[in-house]
């Protein structure tokens, strides 16, 4: 390695296959640095199956890269700044390439290092974002809405257009035909699943033996770590979940934690997969008659919308996005949270599963666990930390649009356009969870009613004329006409004591 004039640093969610520090024309004098580092495992020490597939899928990366002739050096230290500065010590390598990071704290890190290393340090743009190549315009004083971001996308990318440039079938957005509540009949194909190889057995050891976190375990690890392997877990949801992916979009159970959702993000988070790739495979399903309209642009509008979205409107709204707090919620996290161990069976069966395999689907984030810490008024940081701690596709960028943004509403409606907050008769709609617990969905108050009913009207009541001031909440502010002023009084009696005892 001695060599070595320049290094390019791919970090663990950078594993791009076409990452643009490593065009074949540079190989004869760049080194690959790869730092396996308590940096990464321990600012906020990840669930034990996302540090399984950064780690593992790190290390496959490495080998991939050997063997198409890169040198590699992989690292494993105390944190990435001592790493660097012994790699560009060991290499003679005077100047260092780094793909700008996607999480805005790992970013401002990426340009300390232009201080505190010995080197020349540049710095390229983030290539796995296609917002990063094309974003719509935000008009000065007129908000980008999601809608006319992703209209605007798919446009300039050419997705699921005519010849005449409008969407095919005749609208832009189906999201209407993707509500269909659970149904015990249907039979979803489990995603595929991999046997951890040596590299990955290996990986699994350490992180038992060295994470930090609290959360969940390596055991069952089963996802893919490789390109090929996130090819062929792309291919099966193609194939056998994407035809039912948009009508079963919302629908929660019990018994299927994935339904027909891709459980792509993983891999997608980590560059393993690209959304243009992604996009592209699912239009072609579509125009070989192999999965309809609204499951194939609810999947679409998913990757090339909300994704690019929230990563677009993230970088906007940093620093501070962290603290927003619109609705001046202070109630801390429960301990639930940490355990699953709660009469709510939905919030059970969902938490436990996080717990467990650091996955739930999106509607599940949104409708049961960010709607009971909304209408709870649960701090948004603890929220946001819960979710960042617990998820394997979970990074900031992603995670606090997701979870301060839409799932709180703490930001005041920048990321969203409404709160999203239900009562039980919701989840008890889309879902199989209300007939395996202890609660009555169909109770507001009484010893028997469901906390989601007490706590959604609670908060209606409690913020009655702000929400009345959004056209979006109109038919919820609207039910509280039903209540009298004794009903009203219970309902806040009721959610204050629940509040004191969680
Ligand atoms: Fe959740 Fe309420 Fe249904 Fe129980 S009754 S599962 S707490 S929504």
């Amino acid at each position: 390695m001695k060599d070595a004039l320049e290094s390019a640093w791919i970090p663990g969610d950078q594993l791009m296959p076409d990452h643009p520090l490593l065009d074949s024309a540079h190989q004869s004098r760049r080194v690959v640095v790869m730092i396996d580092s308590p940096d990464q495992l321990d600012e906020r020490p990840p669930h034990k199956q996302k540090a399984t597939l950064m780690l593992s899928a790190m290390r496959h990366y490495a080998d991939a890269l050997r063997r198409a002739g890169w040198r590699v050096d992989y690292r494993e230290g105390a944190s990435f700044g001592a790493e660097l500065r012994a790699h560009l010590r060991e290499t003679g390598s005077r100047k260092l390439y780094m793909m700008e990071a996607a999480e805005w704290q790992a970013r401002q890190r990426q340009h300390q290092l232009k201080d505190d290393l010995d080197a020349e340090i540049e710095i390229i743009p983030n290539g796995h974002f296609l917002c990063e190549r094309f974003a719509p315009e935000e008009k000065s004083g007129r908000k980008l809405v999601l809608e006319f971001f992703y209209r605007a996308m798919r446009r300039h990318f050419g997705v699921l257009l005519d010849a005449t440039g409008d969407p095919i079938g005749g609208e832009w957005n189906f999201d209407r035909e993707n509500r269909k509540p659970y149904d015990s009949k249907i039979r979803p194909m489990p995603p595929i699943q991999f046997a951890p190889d040596a590299i990955t057995a290996e990986v699994m050891a350490k992180v038992e033996r060295e994470a930090k976190s609290s959360m969940g375990s390596t055991r069952g690890f089963a996802m893919a770590v490789t390109r090929e392997q996130a090819l062929q877990t792309l291919d099966d949801f193609i194939v056998h979940r994407l035809p039912q992916f948009g009508a079963f979009e919302d629908a929660m159970a019990a018994r299927e934690p994935i339904l027909f959702h891709s459980v792509l993000s993983p891999l997608m988070n980590i560059g393993l997969l690209g959304p243009l790739e992604v996009v592209r495979r699912a239009e072609a399903a579509y125009h070989a008659g192999a999965a309809p309209i609204n499951s194939v642009e609810g999947f679409i509008r998913q990757i090339i919308g909300w994704r690019e979205y929230v990563y677009w409107r993230y970088h906007r709204m940093m620093p501070g996005f962290h603290e927003r707090n619109h609705w001046q919620a202070e109630q801390p996290l429960p301990d639930f949270f940490w355990s699953a161990q709660t009469e709510m069976n939905c919030l059970h069966q969902v938490i436990g599963r996080v717990l467990e395999t650091g996955y739930s689907h999106h509607i599940e984030r949104l409708m049961v666990l960010c709607n009971f810490a909304l209408i709870a008024g649960i701090k948004p940081k603890d929220v946001n930390d819960w979710f960042l701690d617990g998820y394997v596709d979970a990074y900031d960028w992603v995670v606090t649009p997701n979870v301060i943004g839409l799932g709180l509403c703490a930001d005041g409606g920048v990321v969203g356009t409404k709160p999203y907050i239900a009562s039980a008769a919701y989840i008890n709609r889309m879902s199989d969870y209300c007939k395996g617990c202890r609660f009555d969905p169909k109770a507001r108050t009484g010893d028997d009613a469901c906390p989601f009913n007490f706590l959604y009207w609670n908060f209606l009541l409690r913020f009655e004329r702000q929400l009345r001031a959004n056209p979006r909440m109109g038919p919820n502010v609207l039910g509280l006409k039903h209540l009298n002023e004794a009903e009203r009084q219970t309902v806040q009696r009721q959610a204050a004591a629940f509040l004191k005892k969680l």
